[in-house]
């Protein structure tokens, strides 16, 4: 799960670190007495979407002008112009696609003066199996370019579980930034508010981008993107609280409320598989045979047939999806439930494409006998290798 930036910040603010002050706005006519509340001259007026690149973003609106997703302000009144064109606009960034994301949010902060900016993350390394930092000088920038043309200005390391943070790794990042006195102190300081911040909430990625250092000597958190890890997500009725439901796939988050496995994806095949494995494999030969996958969708082992039903009307009503393959290896998922659960949501939403069926495994029989007694138009195929070449058939067919 992700947050807004001035979510992120609220959040790291209870750990200690230091960010600006800002009061978020739904609407224009907020923002006014939101800029009076902060001291001035130079306002910030940033748009809050679940996106990177805002800076650098273009509005598709004209009327949105031409300075992009984050804008200094000189006065109030320009606060409240800016808002008034943000507000509701479009915005693509390199992080958004090209149908960009409409902002509903923005976040209007005291403008620093800045000396320096540069790059901080936290992460789950996967294959150390701890926690990372990644440090950098080059901040502020695409740190992808930075990672291709200057690697050696990257700085990383991790912590070990055991002893947690430690006041050699705040060391270690002051160096890095090339702080000293009083700066690599807050460094140190820093390092270990975000450890905390990062492993108390069951963060899965925390990137500060950039960190600066301003003309008062100050270290400063400018930009903060959050991920959770969902697994943890129980744990934290309070993070979950800040879930904005509008950033999301609509698909996913009705998946979401069945406990499905789903990621909404680009291609034309409706894909409804158990096990993440065969899910993939599904997906893989779909490509083999010249098409794409619309989604990615592991319905589990122990599914009913409400969730199965979920999952099939969940794919129908994507206008992309031009043929559905369901591809069932019943093991502990059997195969009538999954029979029972595609029939029961075709009779209440209809079915408009090709449906090809593959069923194997546990109760096969009767999966099979549902369907064919149903009277679906259903295609029923032998194996994987079978079920992806005619449902690519019938697409393209049709
Ligand atoms: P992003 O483009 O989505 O990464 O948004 P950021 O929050 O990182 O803002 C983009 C850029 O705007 C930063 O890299 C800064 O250069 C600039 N910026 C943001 N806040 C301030 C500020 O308070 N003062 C000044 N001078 N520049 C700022
Ligand atoms: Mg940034």
């Amino acid at each position: 799960m992700n947050i807004h930036e001035y979510q992120a910040k609220a959040l790291l603010h209870e750990f200690g670190v230091p960010i600006s002050r800002g009061v978020a706005v739904l609407k224009a006519s907020d923002s006014e007495a939101a800029a009076k509340q902060l001291p001035g001259p130079i306002w910030v007026v940033k748009s809050q979407i679940h996106a990177g690149g805002r800076g650098k973003g273009k509005f598709k609106e004209a009327s949105a002008g031409d300075k992009g997703g984050v804008r200094i302000a000189k006065s109030v009144t320009e606060v409240n112009e800016f808002a008034k064109q943000m507000l509701g606009a479009t915005l693509v960034t390199i992080q958004t696609g090209a149908q960009g994301k409409q902002v509903n949010r923005l976040y209007i902060e005291e403008g620093s003066d800045i000396d320096k900016e540069f790059y901080l993350s936290i992460l789950v390394d996967r294959e150390s199996s701890k926690v990372s930092f990644v440090v950098s000088t080059e901040g502020g920038v695409n740190i992808e370019e930075v990672a291709h043309n200057n690697p050696e200005k990257i700085v990383t390391f991790s912590v070990d579980p055991a002893t947690g943070i430690m006041g050699h790794h705040g060391r270690t990042v002051a160096k890095a930034l090339n702080l000293s006195g009083d700066l690599a102190k807050q460094a140190e300081k820093l390092v270990a508010q975000l450890y905390s911040a990062f492993t108390a909430k069951d963060m899965a990625m925390l990137e500060i981008n950039p960190l600066v250092v301003t003309r008062q000597g100050q270290l400063r958190v400018l930009d903060a993107k959050v991920s959770f890890d969902d697994n943890a997500m129980y744990r934290h009725p309070e993070v979950a609280a800040l879930r904005d439901e509008t950033e999301e796939d609509a698909k996913e988050i009705e998946a979401s409320k069945y406990d499905l496995n789903y990621v909404a994806l680009d291609g034309t095949i409706g894909c409804m598989v158990n096990g993440a494995g065969l899910a993939m494999a599904t997906m893989d030969i779909i490509k083999l045979y010249g098409m794409e996958p619309a989604n990615f969708l592991d319905v589990g082992g122990g599914a009913s047939v409400e969730k199965v039903a979920a999952a099939f009307k969940i794919i129908t009503a994507d206008p992309n999806v031009k043929g559905i393959l369901v591809n069932i290896f019943g093991g502990i998922m059997k195969c009538d439930i999954i029979a029972e659960g595609v029939v029961a949501a075709v009779k209440q939403v209809g079915l408009q494409v090709p449906l090809v069926v593959r069923l194997e495994g546990t109760n096969v029989e009767a999966g099979k006998k549902i369907i064919s007694q149903s009277g679906l138009n259903v295609v029923s195929a032998d194996n994987l290798d079978d079920a992806a070449q005619k449902i690519v058939k019938a697409v393209k067919g049709g």
